[in-house]
């Protein structure tokens, strides 16, 4: 390994050798008068470690209100130590996450991790709301849009701001029991890459042969974007909450839970267990080809060293031993590449044939209602450019817009409303994606509002919020039921506007005012230039 003060962050993840990063987890308040900050000091002592290539810092993680990650960026920066700093959509409106990756880029913080993030779970006087204006997708099409030069109306027109040099991760969630919750966290991803993404993160999980198919999956769909591999250092309590799922999208099996729980009752608590699973993870994740390894969930700075000397003492080939250990899954979990048998890994040369078999004979799902195939079939005659009543009601909603009594305009928006509340649960935003999301609402039916895809907090198809399936596995089951679920997530990152809130969306589609008229951001993955 180079020494890390000649490396970058993104050079690390380009370069052959294997690089290991630190995640450091802010404060709730500051440090009592007089006394320098516990995280302060770890973060300082990893920055003067050699074997830690960079250190990321998260964004109110869990969904609680913490100092921010600039804060704990500028300290560690000074120690001349590569830093990721976290983007969550959770507590910010798109010009809050706007204004701060302009702030990121003039302190120069280049390298982002922009997720969706948790919704909040705390807050001064009860929990906070959450945002949720943009998802991760929205947000990384926004990051990539400002290093091509976000282009904003000035007073002489449209005019290009300064380029922005992000370097932009994103995340997935692999660890789902489910094809129906699984196959759009693939399609997520893969739009999340053509959005911008130039680095990928996996959730945290303890099922190797999941990790090793997100590869498989990024091969198999010629994505060549470098993953880092997720290690969060289990102990008794962590297992048994992650085994819970208390803590969304992070999953840790009953048979896993089970030998945690036994080994916490040994001599050393399970201390010697518990880092030799996160050194044989890291060692694995050298071995299948991610570019780097991520351990969090540390407090001591000693114990990240530990973990890295052990992963690095072992032979190039021993992960082949002992990575059969390491396979977690939930009962019945799907995959879509079949098992090898000889490394318990997926095969990236065969998919799983009864997923290809169900392609082609979509099973029968209560997810296809009658509403369902009524709106398809009202989409297909009145809203699709250049067939059936389209060019009609274009001309009817221009032909209303010029009119200045606007009752029957208003009278159609009541009626709109009111057959969509019904329908849909409808909340009137004015700029519909019942088109994009198979005829569920995202406003009504998603506890995120997401438009993009998938978040990655379900658990057993179940929304990691209410007691409901997740939109997005409902959306699956109905698109796959009509040969689409491949394309689901097809095309640019889909923005609502807010202009057009308690609008009519039927209007707006006709006028050509709703995002399915606006031209996409970025249609190419733009190459981060060199730094
Ligand atoms: S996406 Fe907007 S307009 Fe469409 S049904 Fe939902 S709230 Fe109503
Ligand atoms: S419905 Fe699905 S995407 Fe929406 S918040 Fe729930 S789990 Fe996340």
């Amino acid at each position: 390994m180079a020494s890390k003060e000649s490396v970058t962050f993104r050079q690390m993840l380009a370069d052959a050798s294997f690089y290991y990063g630190a995640e450091l987890v802010t404060t709730r308040g500051i440090a009592p008068p007089g006394q320098t900050s516990k995280l302060v000091e770890l973060g300082e002592a990893l920055a003067a470690d050699p074997r830690i290539g960079w250190i990321s810092v998260t964004d109110n993680p869990g969904g609680n209100p913490m100092l921010p990650p600039d804060w704990l960026a500028s300290i560690l920066k000074n120690k001349s130590c590569e830093v990721v700093t976290h983007l969550t959509c959770k507590d910010l409106s798109r010009n809050g996450l706007e204004s701060a990756a302009w702030r990121y880029a003039a302190e120069g913080f280049e390298n982002i991790l922009a997720i969706t993030g948790d919704f909040p779970a705390s807050g001064y006087q009860g929990r906070s709301h959450g945002v949720f204006d943009f998802d991760s997708a929205a947000l990384i099409a926004m990051l990539s849009s400002m290093n091509q030069g976000l282009k904003v109306q000035g007073r002489k027109g449209l005019e290009s701001l300064p380029a922005t040099n992000f370097f932009i991760g994103a995340a997935v969630s692999p660890f789902k029991r489910h094809e129906r919750e699984l196959m759009p966290q693939y399609f997520k991803l893969a739009r999340k890459i053509r959005c911008g993404a130039n680095w990928i993160i996996p959730q945290l999980g303890y099922d190797m042969r999941k990790f090793h198919e997100v590869k498989l999956f990024l091969d198999w769909a010629k994505l060549p974007v470098p993953l880092i591999g997720n290690v969060y250092v289990l102990n008794k309590t962590v297992a048994g909450l992650f085994n819970a799922n208390k803590i969304p999208g992070c999953v840790v099996s009953d048979q896993l839970n089970e030998l945690c729980q036994k080994q916490a009752a040994s001599p050393d608590k399970g201390a010697k267990f518990f880092l030799e699973l996160a050194a044989k993870q890291l060692a694995v994740f050298k071995g299948i080809g991610y570019a780097a390894g991520y351990l969090a969930g540390i407090a001591k700075a000693e114990t990240f060293g530990r973990i890295i000397d052990l992963a690095s003492s072992y032979g190039e080939n021993d992960w082949k031993s002992f990575v059969k250990e390491l396979i977690f899954p939930q009962p019945d979990e799907f995959y879509l590449f079949q098992q090898d048998e000889a490394t318990g890994l997926g095969d990236g040369a065969r998919l799983n044939p009864l997923y290809l078999e169900s392609l082609k004979t979509p099973p029968k799902t209560k997810n296809v209602t009658a509403g369902y195939r009524f709106s398809r079939r009202v989409h297909s005659l009145a809203f699709t450019p250049g067939k059936g009543l389209y060019d009609t009601a274009t001309w009817f909603y221009r032909h209303l817009e010029g009119k200045e009594d606007r009752l029957v305009a208003r009278a159609l928006h009541v009626l709109e409303h009111a057959s969509k509340a019904v329908g849909f649960h409808c909340k009137d935003c004015g700029d519909c994606s019942l088109p994009d999301c198979a005829y569920l609402c995202p406003r009504g039916c998603c506890s995120k509002g997401s438009r993009n895809g998938p978040c990655g907090g379900s658990f057993n198809g179940r929304c990691e919020l209410a007691d409901k399936d997740c939109l997005w596995t409902r959306a699956y089951d109905r698109l796959k039921y009509y040969g689409e679920s491949e394309h689901m997530l097809d095309g640019s990152a889909v923005f609502i506007d807010s202009a057009l809130e308690e609008t009519s969306s039927w209007s707006n589609m006709f006028l050509g005012k709703d995002h399915h008229h606006v031209v996409p951001p970025a249609k190419e993955t733009p190459q981060p230039k060199p730094k």
